[in-house]
């Protein structure tokens, strides 16, 4: 390769595998011998077409997705999803309702760290009955933890979904397991920073959603994988009886679903190399053989964490990321100088979220072992410099 060798470990956008961007640079002007670059291709053809479904049947493989689902491609990011959920969900709850009767089902948000905040701060300003299940910073004082069941308050069956982030990319906290909830209400679940880097049932899910640039791909496409009973047909003021928002076109699951992604142009080169990307896991050994490399990362790096009389993860034990580890060196005016010598030996993006300071060590599928040996050894190193 041409360029030089830097260990990212960029909490997004993020590294995504050499071989792919090498394959993306062979093909970068001259698509499948199209003579055009996959950017200057219509989006109608045959050649993208075949690409979108390939992309969609790998995602589909990779996740087990059963066929009651639908794989859509969206703009806008993970925020973006924030507002569409709403809409598309009240939507699919009104069906459930007598004409007539009220209609102001509450939904139910998990507020876990800093993203899923974001998410229920949103939907509080589109909507009016917005249940908080649990907020761990309001009730612990911080983000760090996932208190047991008997802390939450689920609105149970007359809620129109629950909604939680499986991964809080900036707080380094992971769900272990699968919120339990009402069986006849739609999870609805933000695996941005997550999403193909363990085994999960996507059959336990009413909508599941990724903007690609963490773990999938380059920004500017969202993965929206949705349970086919939640695709409603969007209504328009002239309609009778709405009683919920109208879905914007551009944010209607169903419309994404009814045009195959294609209702409008979609982010080709990022579709494309999502699919790259794609490809890769696949040969790799898909999502178990992955999840098993990612267990073993996070464990050294957590392993050297707990050990350290410098480093302190402000995460509790069973939650902790193994996408992302934030953590703190005490005295904390040694960050800078960690920060900097990292950089020195080219491992780069280590800085935590300007939110919450520190250092985060971001460890994607991407991110390989040798990167984390590089890294550890510098911890050690580092440490043996300064611990008293
Ligand atoms: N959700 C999670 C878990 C994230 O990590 C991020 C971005 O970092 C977002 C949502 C927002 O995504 P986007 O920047 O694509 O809107």
């Amino acid at each position: 390769s041409t360029r030089p060798k830097v260990y990212n470990f960029g909490a997004g956008p993020s590294a995504l595998p050499l071989n792919v961007l090498e394959k993306a640079q062979r093909d970068f002007l001259n698509y499948e011998n199209t003579g055009m670059s996959v950017m200057e291709i219509s989006h109608r053809s045959k050649t993208f077409e075949n690409l979108l479904n390939k992309t969609k049947q790998d995602l589909k493989t990779l996740l087990q997705v059963p066929d009651n689902y639908e794989i859509l491609f969206m703009q806008g990011g993970g925020c973006t999803q924030f507002s569409a959920i709403i809409y598309n969900l009240l939507a699919a709850k009104r069906q459930q309702i007598p004409e007539g009767e009220e209609f102001n089902p509450p939904l139910d948000y998990f507020v876990t760290g800093s993203w899923s905040a974001k998410a229920a701060d949103e939907a509080k300003r589109l909507y009016d009955n917005i249940n908080i299940v649990i907020d761990v910073k309001k009730s612990k004082g911080s983000f760090g933890s996932i208190p047991p069941k008997e802390e939450w308050k689920l609105s149970g069956p007359k809620a129109a979904f629950v909604y939680y982030c499986d991964n809080e990319t900036i707080n380094g906290i992971e769900f272990p397991f699968v919120p339990d909830v009402d069986p006849n209400v739609p999870l609805v679940c933000d695996m941005s920073s997550n999403i193909l880097s363990r085994k999960f049932d996507v059959s336990k899910f009413g909508v599941i959603y990724a903007g690609a640039q963490k773990n999938i791909g380059p920004a500017g496409v969202t993965i929206v994988i949705v349970r086919n009973d939640l695709l409603i047909k969007p209504k328009s003021v002239n309609d009778q009886d709405n009683g919920v928002a109208i879905v914007p076109t551009m944010l209607s699951y169903k419309v994404f679903a009814d045009n195959n992604s294609l209702y409008n142009t979609p982010p080709m080169f990022s579709i494309y190399i999502c699919g790259l990307v794609l490809e890769w896991l696949l040969q790799l050994g898909g999502v178990g053989a992955i999840e098993e490399i990612n267990k073993e990362k996070s464990k050294k790096i957590y392993d050297l964490i707990d050990k350290s009389k410098i480093y302190r993860s402000p995460v509790d034990k069973r939650v902790r990321s193994r996408m992302n580890a934030p953590f703190r060196i005490v005295p904390e005016e040694l960050e800078k100088e960690f920060l900097a010598g990292a950089e020195e030996l080219k491992m780069v993006q280590l800085k935590g979220h300007r939110s919450v300071g520190g250092i985060r060590i971001s460890m994607y599928n991407s991110v390989n072992m040798e990167a984390i040996d590089f890294l550890i050894n510098y911890m050690i190193e580092f440490e043996k410099k300064h611990a008293k």
